[in-house]
């Protein structure tokens, strides 16, 4: 069933992160020291290696797979919302080699940070808690009454 809410732009932050650090627990912190509940992420760069997801829809499981080299964000895009009263991200990624090949998927820790530069977009307006979707087995925005 699709779910709208109305959200309004409350501010924007922008800066680079840490040279070696774990970029989704770099991403989530970030929204944990500024308060950050509802919002949208974007963000290039280059990552030292990388482990992404792929959801397996007839397991309903995620498949990890570890990229081992360096390689550029040619694209990274987010979310912030609430899962269990903290704030999470669910971010997928775009990565290219150096002949331009592209991989992609579901961003999860243990993607190390070369150089990124992120904007944060923060929003006000309801919460969008995550919970457990009959329909697709992942933490999806539960939908309310
Ligand atoms: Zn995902």
């Amino acid at each position: 069933m699709t779910m709208l809410k109305e959200v309004k732009s409350k501010g924007l932050y922008m800066g680079k992160l840490s040279h070696g650090a774990d970029l989704l627990d770099e991403i989530t912190g970030i929204c944990s020291q500024k308060h950050v509940r509802l919002g949208r992420i974007e963000a290039l760069g280059a990552v030292q290696h990388a482990r992404l997801g792929y959801y397996d829809q007839k397991s309903r499981e995620y498949d990890y797979f570890i990229l081992d080299q360096g390689l550029e964000i040619t694209n990274l895009v987010g979310n912030v919302s609430v899962k269990q009263g903290q704030p999470i991200v669910h971010a997928h990624i775009t990565l290219t080699d150096s002949a331009g090949r592209a991989y992609g998927g579901h961003l999860a820790q243990g993607t190390k940070v070369f150089a990124c530069e992120m904007v944060l977009e923060v929003f006000e307006g309801p919460t969008l808690e995550r919970g457990y979707d009959e329909a697709t087995g992942l933490p999806l925005w539960k939908q309310e009454e």
